[in-house]
C-alpha cells in the first residue's frame, strides 16, 4: 500500500485491512502450490532408486550424482510450477500501482522481477537440495551407527521420506523405531510410519507455499515502487513494517512493527541486517507498506 504522510496517520486502523489481503492472496494461491509441491514429492521417490540407497547405505552418504539427479528435479518443478505462483503473487502486489498510475503496467516491472526471481529460484533450489542432501545422510548415519535397521530396510525407509527436511526425517525414523519398540509388526508400523510422512509433506507443503507466496508478494511490491519512484512517478518514499496483527506474531517481529526507514535501508532482525521484502524468517507474514516523505 502506498501513503502519502498525513494518510498514515488517518489510515492507522486499515493496516488490518493490508495485511487481511495478504492472507487473503495466500489463501487463494497455496491449495494449488501445496498439492503440486506433495505429488511433486511423491514422484521424486521414484528418482532414487533402492539400488542407490543401498549404496549410499554402504558408503555411509547419499552418492553426489544421485543429489544432482535430485536437484535437477526441483529445478525442473521451480521453472513449471512455481515460477507460475511467484508471478500470480507479484501480480497482485502491482495491482496498487497499475490503478494509481495510469500507464504503469507490467512490462515495466519485468526486468527487476526476472533478475529477483532468477536469483531466488537458484537460491531455494540449493537450499532444497541441501536440505535433502543432509536428510537422507542423517537416516543413514543414525541407522549405521544404531544398527536398528538393515540396509534393506534403511533403503524402504527413506524413500517415502524424500522432500522433508532433516528433523522431521529422523522424527519419522523415530516413530517408526518407537512403535516396532511397542511390539508392533513391521508391516503395521511402517504403514503408521508412511502415514505419519504424508502428514508431515502436507505440513512442509503449506509452509513453503505460504512463505513463497508472502516473499513473491512482498518483492513485487518492493520492486514496483522502485521502478515507479525511477520514472518520477512518486518521489521519496520510506518503507514502513507491519506486523500480521494477531496473536501468533513472534516477538522479533513485534519489535520491528511499525518501524519506517528508507527504501534501501535495512532492518535489523535478531542482530541480522534485512532488506525487508524476504520476511524475517520462515513464514513471516508481515508486510510493508510505503510511505511517501
Ligand atoms: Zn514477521
Amino acid at each position: 500500500m502506498i501513503f502519502k504522510k498525513d494518510e498514515v496517520i488517518k489510515s492507522t486502523s486499515s493496516y488490518e485491512e493490508l495485511t487481511e489481503k495478504m492472507r487473503r492472496m495466500i489463501n487463494k494461491n497455496s491449495p494449488r502450490l501445496i498439492t503440486t509441491l506433495v505429488n511433486f514429492w511423491n514422484a521424486q521417490e521414484n528418482v532414487i532408486t533402492y539400488a542407490e540407497l543401498e549404496v549410499a547405505i554402504a558408503n555411509g552418504s547419499i552418492d553426489p550424482a544421485t543429489i544432482e539427479k535430485m536437484q535437477k528435479g526441483y529445478s525442473i518443478f521451480v521453472q513449471k510450477y512455481l515460477a507460475p505462483i511467484w508471478a500470480a503473487a507479484i501480480e497482485e502486489s502491482l495491482e496498487e500501482l497499475y490503478e494509481k498510475f495510469p500507464g504503469f503496467n507490467q512490462d515495466i516491472v519485468l526486468g527487476s522481477i526476472e533478475t529477483w526471481t532468477g536469483a531466488h529460484a537458484a537460491e531455494l533450489i540449493t537450499r532444497i537440495t541441501t536440505d535433502q542432501k543432509r536428510a537422507i545422510n542423517a537416516m543413514i548415519d543414525y541407522s549405521v551407527t544404531t544398527g536398528a535397521m538393515t540396509p534393506y530396510e534403511l533403503a524402504r525407509a527413506i524413500r517415502p521420506v524424500v522432500g522433508l527436511t532433516k528433523p522431521q526425517a529422523m522424527a519419522n525414523l523415530r516413530y517408526y523405531e518407537t512403535l516396532l519398540g511397542s511390539g508392533m509388526s513391521k508391516d503395521k508400523a511402517k504403514k503408521k510410519a508412511l502415514d505419519y510422512a504424508a502428514w508431515q509433506h502436507r505440513y512442509r507443503a503449506k509452509v513453503i507455499a505460504e512463505h513463497e507466496l508472502a516473499v513473491a508478494n512482498r518483492y513485487g511490491k518492493y520492486y514496483g515502487v522502485k521502478e515507479a519512484q525511477q520514472r518520477g512517478l512518486m518521489g521519496v518514499v520510506e518503507k514502513k513494517w507491519i506486523t500480521a496483527g494477531d496473536g501468533n506474531v513472534c516477538e522479533a517481529c513485534m519489535k520491528l512493527d511499525r518501524q519506517q526507514i528508507g527504501m534501501d535501508e535495512l532492518f535489523e532482525y535478531k542482530g541480522r541486517l534485512i532488506l525487508g521484502p524476504e520476511g524475517a524468517h520462515v513464514h513471516c507474514r508481515c508486510i510493508l507498506i510505503y510511505v511517501e516523505v
